[in-house]
């Protein structure tokens, strides 16, 4: 199945992983599946959305669900969308793999898609390499960059290298991260059509049991524009009090590595790395991390990184913008105490001045001139 894509690897770059100009699209007819939840497009769609663009061609997209009627008319306003593909069934109420892939492949038969795209997200990496072996096709996964309609870039090796992949399968089955593309959210008032999407056999294989969701104030942590992260240095679940006080007075989701989360410090869904979220937030402050690869997979494309950790040597400065080497016991509360006397944050640059203003509060500020990524420019981003 694998055997007609060919990689080539390539180094790492922190710049925007291949976001190269690619025109053409002629021939290209992609089919987007919507994920959506509780009446509303996730974000991980509108991403994908961009990425489908890109493709060129024509943009049809799928909403499926038990009442897709709501979620089709947004979808149908949506800028660069040709039209609105929608199924209805109780069996399609919850995402489940053996029931909507068959779905996209009925979709794909009838109307001849040349590309499917979704998000990289739990729904996406569920449904879409059922998909493609149902077709007997290659899924091409996590993708960050479009060089053509047959090849696409994403990273391995927990984020160490990048390659470049060309298929030759006739059908591209593929799920886009989102960080690497900007959420499309142009709207076209008009509307396209909307039409039943092909019927397709639903297996009930599997049962939809139920979900616990961990309902929070806070930002939520793949798109927040701020997270800061604690990782086994906060020693216990209770010391994360000090990283939520922090938070709030920045407006900011918490993060933790995996450490943190297998030692039971906090909850899973917080986890950023490999095997957790990834995040690329304009600022990230990891607290108490070490740096392991598997940690910097997943927030390493973050515009600012600062590091707080008492271990001068640990790997995560050699990725960091910023790093105060001090115990974060000491550093984070004086951090909060600053945050809350004085004007809040609101820009890069009030956060360049205040850590390098305030370089005597708690140690060492170490300003990184440039790793080995080839990056530490700190822009100034509004708000
Ligand atoms: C297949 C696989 C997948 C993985 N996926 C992930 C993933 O998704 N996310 C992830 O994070 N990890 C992942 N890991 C685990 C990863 O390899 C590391 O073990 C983990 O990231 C380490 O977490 P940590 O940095 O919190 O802990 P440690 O490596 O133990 O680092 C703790 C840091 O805290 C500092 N510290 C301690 N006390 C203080 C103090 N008082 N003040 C300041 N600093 C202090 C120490 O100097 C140290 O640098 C994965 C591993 C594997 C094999």
């Amino acid at each position: 199945m694998f055997a007609s894509v060919t990689s080539r690897i390539a180094l790492q770059t922190r710049s925007t992983l291949a976001q190269r100009f690619y025109t053409t699209g002629a021939g290209v007819n992609t089919l987007l599946y919507v994920e959506h939840k509780d009446g509303a497009i996730s974000g991980a769609t509108l991403n994908a959305l961009t990425a489908a663009k890109k493709l060129g061609g024509s943009v049809t997209a799928l909403v499926a669900g038990d009442a897709p009627e709501g979620v089709a008319q947004q979808v149908a306003k949506l800028e660069g969308i040709s039209k609105v593909l929608s199924a209805k069934n109780t069996a399609y109420a919850n995402s489940l793999p053996e029931d909507i892939a068959p779905l996209l492949v009925e979709a794909q038969s009838k109307f001849g898609f040349t590309h499917l795209v979704t998000g990289h997200t739990a729904v996406g990496k569920n449904i879409f390499p059922r998909a493609a072996a149902l077709m007997d096709v290659a899924a091409i996964s996590d993708i960050t960059g479009i060089e053509s309609e047959d090849t696409f870039v994403r990273p391995i090796y927990a984020g160490n290298a990048i390659a470049t992949v060309k298929t030759n399968d006739k059908i591209k089955v593929v799920t886009v991260r989102g960080t690497a593309f900007e959420a499309s959210s142009a709207t076209n008032d008009a509307g396209v059509s909307e039409e039943e999407a092909p019927s397709a056999e639903t297996l009930g294989v599997t049962q939809w049991i139920g979900e616990e969701i961990q309902k929070s104030d806070r930002p939520d942590l793949g798109s927040a524009k701020r997270v800061i992260s604690g990782g086994r240095g906060m020693k216990n679940g209770e010391n994360f009090k000090m990283l939520y006080d922090l938070a709030d007075k920045m407006g900011a989701a918490v993060g933790a590595s995996r450490a943190a989360v297998d030692a039971g410090f906090v909850d899973n869904s917080l986890q950023v790395g490999q095997t957790g979220k990834i995040v690329a937030p304009e600022l990230y402050i990891a607290v108490g991390i070490s740096g392991a690869i598997q940690h910097l997979a997943g927030m390493k494309d973050s515009k600012t990184i600062v590091a707080i950790n008492k271990d001068a040597d640990a790997p995560i400065f050699q990725v960091a913008d910023y790093g105060l080497v001090d115990d974060l016991f000491k550093a984070v509360p004086e951090l909060t105490e600053k945050v809350r006397t004085r004007p809040r944050i609101s820009n890069y640059k009030d956060l360049e001045t205040r850590m390098e203003d305030e370089a005597s509060f708690a140690g060492t500020v170490k300003k990184q001139q440039t790793t080995c990524n080839g990056y530490g420019t700190l822009q100034s981003v509004e708000d």
